[in-house]
């Protein structure tokens, strides 16, 4: 469920038309709706109700400031996989305690702010990270909380890419290796090892393949009680995944009660890292048609939007619903929806049924609000599109369009 709706025969976010969103802040535009970040998280978070529990907002989805803020006013806490992000999430006045620290290459540095700051704990996922994280924190004088990742070695079923607890996968530490690791840790001086970590994919729609992990991590955990360490967490990660097109996920509800159901005999205190299923169906990118072209074969849709501003089509081939932000009707035919990069792989849609459209008609591409805005580039050197919050009948532009400036603020004039 979200606020993006028609009124009259034209596209709304919440109570402001986006054609007028358009005339003042042009395309291609990305657009978050407030009350559906709000609602998205709340029916989230209360899926956990009764059990101790942390929701961790992956900053990696979207990472805007003024998104951060919001879900933090309302309790999140941040999953981060970088220095970078962890920068904004502060700024964002995120909780330390409410931090917990993800990815497998994390940089000197990058550990020696997330101890300064205090954070939760770091998701270690190397024999060499552990160890180096020790280091620092002995450099210190501090103490470091970590987890490990364990990698359960299940198929999330979903596109190989966002696959990460294969055994194939760079993620995590098999189960053997985490257990040397463990036995490790407790014997590091300036290691606390206070949780168990594991995150398996990405847009996954059932909850079978994250049970089948929690069996796996929770067997291993009554393992671990033989080293006598003081686990607290259990770090689900996220994952759990949304309606692009026709997929059928579970409601954050059933997933909820499942994962509660399967550990209710423990009374570790459970982690979530949800990204996706928060903010992607609260965002769509707006852009225009600039031309339409048929060749024999083809229809194509030429937009003033790109891979640069919206990657997942060409990375993933990934569904993003397309429609007019005024809503048209007669036959449809069928096109793709190309941008300006000189790149065939660009496309935000291929071989999609689509009313006739003409020039300077507005489309919305929907969900866009999970790593839309986040993997936006300059290639080509095209300045990245604008950002902007709704809430109600109010628009703040959460993030300015870049202009030609910002496209060599960072260079030099070599000769
Ligand atoms: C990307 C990521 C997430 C968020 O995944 P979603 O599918 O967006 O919920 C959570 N945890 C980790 C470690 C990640 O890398």
């Amino acid at each position: 469920m979200n606020f993006f709706e028609y009124r009259n025969g034209e596209l709304y976010a919440e109570d402001i038309s986006i054609k007028e969103l358009v005339q003042e802040f042009d395309t291609p535009l990305y657009v978050y709706s407030a009350k559906t970040l709000r609602r998205h998280y709340e029916a989230f978070d209360s899926a956990f109700e009764g059990t101790r529990h942390m929701t961790c907002f992956s900053v990696k989805a979207n990472s805007n400031i003024c998104v951060l803020k919001l879900l933090g006013q309302m309790g999140a806490g941040v999953d981060i996989v970088s220095g970078g992000e962890l920068f904004r999430a502060l700024k964002a006045g995120i909780d330390p305690q409410k931090i917990v620290y993800s990815g497998v290459g994390k940089r000197e540095h990058e550990i020696r702010e997330a101890l300064l700051s205090n954070i939760l704990m770091f998701n270690v996922e190397s024999r060499q990270e552990l160890e180096r994280i020790n280091q620092v924190a002995s450099e210190m004088e501090v103490q470091a909380r970590i987890s490990l990742r364990i990698n359960p070695d299940v198929d999330p079923q979903t596109h190989p890419y966002i696959s990460t607890g294969l055994k194939k996968n760079k993620f995590g530490l098999e189960l053997e290796q985490a257990w040397e690791s463990y036995k490790l840790a407790r014997e590091l001086s300036n290691i606390e090892p206070v949780g168990i970590d594991c995150h398996i994919g990405s847009q996954l729609t059932s909850v079978e393949p994250f049970l089948e992990a929690l069996e796996r991590i929770k067997s291993f955990y009554g393992r671990l009680q033989e080293l006598g360490l003081d686990i607290k967490y259990l770090d689900l990660g996220g994952g759990l995944g949304i309606t692009y097109d026709q997929e059928e996920p579970p409601h954050p509800a059933e997933f909820g009660r499942a994962v509660k159901e399967s550990l209710k005999d423990t009374d570790l205190t459970l982690i979530l890292e949800p990204g996706r299923v928060i903010a992607g169906n609260a965002g769509i990118m707006v852009t225009r048609v600039l031309y339409t072209k048929g060749t024999p074969s083809k229809n194509f849709v030429i937009v003033d939007a790109a891979m640069n501003d919206l990657m997942r089509p060409s990375l993933y081939g990934s569904y993003h619903r397309i429609e007019p932000v005024q809503e048209k009707s007669g036959r449809l035919y069928t096109a793709d929806v190309v941008g300006p990069i000189c790149e065939t792989g660009d496309f935000l849609a291929q071989g999609r049924e689509l009313p006739r459209l003409e020039q300077d008609d507005l489309l919305a591409v929907h969900s866009a609000g999970a790593y839309g805005f986040t993997m936006a580039s300059q290639y080509n050197s095209r300045p990245r599109p604008a950002e902007v919050l709704v809430d109600n009948d109010q628009a703040v532009l959460a993030r300015r369009r870049e202009v030609y400036f910002d496209l060599l603020q960072l260079e030099e004039q070599c000769f």
